[in-house]
């Protein structure tokens, strides 16, 4: 056996999946869109910084490169909430110290990257834009951005890692009958700020933590860096009362965020000209429908299921599609066409149900993280959960911390969850007897 694959987009999935397909001696060959980051071509404003959670930690070290990747980690232990009056509140992510990671974006790409190259079998060629596919040989043809020459590649398999605007999936659906589509941009956007180190790199709010200023219809979230500072990102609605489209001016910008956020402003320095200079940019659900064609040929990533960041779970849910592909060729002995057939039919109702807990979470985050109803509920969940461990799991511990239980069972469950949680919450007093048995027994006979 001596297959070659070809990879387009040497992101974050696209690198991983090289790496577990060169530990099965494949040779890869990846072509990136993009300059050679490592290179210092980091595009500025789009630095977002990501949490790493359990599925991906699991992608991770199915290669053993976990350990690499923690260097360059933070653990978030729960949510810092900063209310506008001033307050502010603390609500741990789970129990025993679970946490999340905070990653940034580029420097897990780049590590990534390196550990690829580290393969014998592994080549990635930068500056090489998909501009075709053919289905019927499997050649894919790149332009590179400068010379804009062809060049021409045959393999035996093609992975399509290029993101959640692929040109790997276009390619596909105007070459198949029947190629299901469905793209959702949701009215917010996002835009990237910055709260950086005070003197010797001191962190200026809680390190371990992900900061979150819940404020209804929009939020504003940071994740800490290893050298001090904050990625703060702001979620605003494009158009409408509090939206990206009233904040015209300088005088705009300052007087919103001295309402809406006055504990981040002093924290702010740069924020101006961060806040004129960053881009806004949009937020996209892709759901699509096949995503391997011909026996060799398979979406991966963002490519086959791009998915709103609110419940920090696209790369997590990328670099899990790499572990079930992992299993799936030692299962099948590297037999292709059973290969992708599994796998698509595994992973197709598990990115439906991610994407669509994300747009749920979206309502959570921005909404309901300060509302004391929610916060009770929450209470109650985790007081059941740690009496009766196999009998309840909150949906977010299911989907951040849980990888031997599918997105698609997690969704099924949360589901059933909430149904006994609205009535529990229904009950007149449930203030007063939220600890009692009553309520426990009430939640079993549900169950
Ligand atoms: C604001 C925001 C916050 C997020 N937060 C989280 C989080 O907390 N946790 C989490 O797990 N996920 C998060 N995500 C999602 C995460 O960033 C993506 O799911 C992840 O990057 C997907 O990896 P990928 O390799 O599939 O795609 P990408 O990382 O987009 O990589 C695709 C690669 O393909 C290249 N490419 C594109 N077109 C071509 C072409 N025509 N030819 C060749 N190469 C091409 C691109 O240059 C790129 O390098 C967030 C996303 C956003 C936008």
């Amino acid at each position: 056996m001596n297959k070659n694959v070809t990879i387009v987009g040497a992101g974050l999935v696209g690198s991983l999946l090289s790496i577990y397909l060169a530990k099965k001696g494949y040779k890869i060959n990846i072509y990136e869109r993009r300059a050679d980051m490592r290179k210092g071509n980091l595009i500025a404003g789009r630095s977002i910084n990501l949490a790493l959670s359990d599925r991906g930690w699991k992608g991770l070290e199915g290669v053993g490169i976990a350990d690499e990747i923690k260097k360059i980690a933070i653990p978030m232990y729960g949510r810092f909430l900063h209310n506008r009056d001033g307050s502010t509140g603390y609500q741990p992510y789970g129990k025993d110290q679970q946490a999340i990671y905070s990653v940034s974006r580029a420097e897990i790409n780049m590590k990534l990257m390196d550990l690829a190259e580290q393969q014998d079998n592994v080549k990635i060629y930068f500056d090489k834009r998909c501009a075709n596919i053919n289905r019927q040989n499997l050649t894919a043809e790149f332009e590179d951005n400068t010379t804009k020459e062809i060049t021409s590649t045959q393999s035996d398999l093609l992975f399509g890692a290029d993101g959640a605007f692929a040109a790997s999936r276009l390619n596909m659906q105007l070459q198949s009958d029947r190629f299901e589509y469905n793209q959702h941009y949701i009215d917010c956007g996002y835009k990237e700020l910055i709260i950086p180190p005070g003197e010797n790199g001191k962190f200026l709010m809680e390190k371990n933590a992900l900061h979150i200023w819940p404020r209804g219809s929009f939020m504003m979230i940071a994740l800490p860096n290893p050298d001090g500072n904050f990625t703060c990102t702001l979620f605003l609605p494009f158009e409408g009362e509090k939206s990206f489209g009233k904040l015209k001016t300088e005088a705009d910008v300052k007087q919103f965020f001295e309402e809406e956020f006055p504990d981040a402003v002093p924290l702010m320095p740069t924020l101006i000209q961060d806040f004129f200079h960053n881009p806004t940019a949009s937020l996209v659900t892709v759901k699509c429908f096949p995503w391997t064609f011909d026996e060799r040929i398979a979406l991966i990533g963002d490519a086959a299921h791009a998915i709103v960041p609110f419940y920090g779970q696209g790369m997590n849910c990328g670099f899990e599609d790499c572990v079930v592909l992992n299993d799936l060729i030692e299962k099948h002995n590297q037999n292709w066409p059973e290969i992708l057939k599994e796998y698509e039919a595994l992973r197709k109702p598990d990115g439906d149900a991610i994407a669509d807990l994300a747009i749920a979470n979206f309502v959570e985050m921005r909404d309901k993280t300060a509302d004391p109803v929610f916060l009770l509920q929450k209470k109650i969940e985790a007081r059941f959960s740690n009496k009766y461990p196999d009998k309840w799991i909150p949906l977010y511990s299911m989907v951040t911390y849980s990888p031997h239980i599918r997105y698609s069972t997690a969704l099924k469950n949360g589901i059933r969850q909430q149904a006994i949680m609205d009535k529990v919450m229904a009950r007149p007093d449930i203030e007063k007897i939220w600890d009692s048995e009553e309520v426990e027994n009430e939640i079993l006979s549900q169950l």
